[in-house]
């Protein structure tokens, strides 16, 4: 149940913080400083703080190379053949799967890329791919690429779903009807799973389902998604997703994706995929032998020896988001959005000045919230930084006001209701006008 009648004072601000379960986890995290102060980290949903303990975790392989060399592979307290073991239990638990639906490897675009190798196969009937205008970038030429790679002109076998006249989100009514209108078409309906620019979180047991009774793949980019919002995909039947690990999930810039794939895909032999000899079965890879036998479940999928050096910070991380549980860190989640979409829309009611892009309803939002302003936009980004404010500024592209947008995402792992409030602050004094 969440408080709709917050008070604007510091003292309301501060006994939230008093009452947070999950208090202690900032002090896990290094929080970067402004002037001989704690910055205001509202960026969590760009790149995610560093854990304390990640030192200690890179410090530690770096030993086990130093001490044990080509033997680290098989000695020590975590072999680094079996690396991507020790992070399939904690991950899938952040996503909603079984332990052997997940796996770490090489990086989002690139496991988007590998993923639609064997979930993306066009035929001349069925050749159509289902997402949202507006996806990121990197999927959008991903997405286009493949359609062209296959022989098919992306203007026409990649259908974008677009929020209707004047509306700024999808509705999921549309994205229902668009799958049935072109469902005999269709191979793949691919999504984002929180949109990146006005964080909206998509209704994904619904798309799957309509993918599904279409007789489409339905697969998911969850980058804004994972550690973010609570998902239960092996519940809800997707067929696959990635999602990268420097965002919410705090493992490093350029740290390794992740990957799900459905148990019911996992051991299909059948299912086509790009292989190399870290999939191969761990007791016969290094027979060096010519048949392939993939391990069973997502790390059939691997290709690449592990990289270590990445997957140390991932592994830290990991734990904490184990230990939090993203049951509680949803629950803080909300209510530290909640308590700033409180006080954005009491600014908000002096006098009109920003728009809130990002959906109201609690089921269509993780952390972020996404800030339109018109013509001042950047000034008052300027003035949040100036007064150490970490956030985000995007140029518009949706109204082509010469606007921007500030997204703002206050993560429930590091982040304090008494934050919240100092930045509304910050805004507030923006807004008046000295005397
Ligand atoms: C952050 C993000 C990416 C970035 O992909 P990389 O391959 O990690 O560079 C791609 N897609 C979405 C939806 C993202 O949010």
């Amino acid at each position: 149940m969440l408080k709709t009648d917050h008070q604007s004072s510091l003292a309301y601000a501060r006994a939230l913080d008093e009452k947070d379960q999950l208090a202690e986890f900032r002090s896990a995290y290094h929080i970067p400083a402004h002037g001989g102060n704690p910055a205001i980290y509202l960026c969590g949903n760009s790149l995610g703080l560093q854990p304390k303990a990640t030192a200690g975790a890179l410090e530690e392989e770096l030993r086990q190379w130093q001490e044990k060399a080509v033997e680290g592979w098989f000695e020590g307290d975590r072999p680094w053949l079996s690396y991507h073991k020790y992070l399939q239990a904690p991950l899938s638990g952040v996503v909603g799967a079984e332990t052997e639906e997940v796996i770490v490897m090489n990086t989002l675009t690139v496991n988007l890329h590998l993923l639609m190798v064997s979930f993306y196969r066009p035929t001349s009937r069925r050749y159509k791919i289902i997402m949202e205008a507006g996806a990121f970038p990197s999927d959008q030429y991903a997405l286009a690429s493949q359609v062209r790679f296959h022989g098919y002109d992306p203007q026409e076998a990649i259908v974008e779903v677009q929020p209707r006249a004047g509306e700024i989100h999808l509705r999921t009514e549309d994205i229902l009807q668009t799958i049935d209108q072109n469902g005999a078409e269709t191979a793949l309906v691919l999504f984002g799973g929180v949109n990146y620019y006005t964080g909206q979180y998509f209704d994904l047991p619904a798309i799957t389902e309509a993918a599904h009774r279409a007789g489409a793949y339905a697969g998911f980019d969850l980058a804004h998604a994972a550690g973010n919002v609570p998902m239960q995909l092996h519940d809800w039947k997707v067929d696959f997703a990635v999602w990268c690990s420097y965002k919410y999930l705090n493992s490093g810039p350029g740290g390794p994706s992740g990957a799900f794939i459905h148990a019911r895909h996992g051991n299909d032999p059948d299912l086509p995929r790009f292989a190399g000899w870290w999939g191969q079965k761990e007791e016969e890879r290094f027979l060096m032998q010519k048949t392939f036998h993939p391990i069973p479940g997502a790390a059939g999928w691997q290709i690449s020896t592990v990289p270590i050096m990445s997957m140390a910070p991932h592994r830290i991380s990991l734990e904490l988001f184990d230990r939090a549980g993203m049951d509680r860190l949803h629950a803080k989640s909300e209510l530290l959005t909640d308590y700033l979409s409180w006080q954005l829309d009491r600014l908000n009611r002096q006098e009109h000045r920003f728009q809130i892009l990002t959906p109201s309803e609690l089921s269509a939002r993780g952390s972020q919230l996404s800030i339109y302003l018109e013509k001042e936009g950047k000034n008052l980004f300027d003035h949040l930084s100036r007064h150490g404010v970490i956030c985000d500024w995007r140029e518009d592209n949706l109204f082509h006001s010469g606007g921007g947008v500030i997204r703002v995402a206050p993560t429930a792992m590091y982040n304090t209701f008494e934050e919240i409030y100092q930045f509304t602050n910050l805004l507030e004094q923006y807004y008046t006008p000295k005397s």
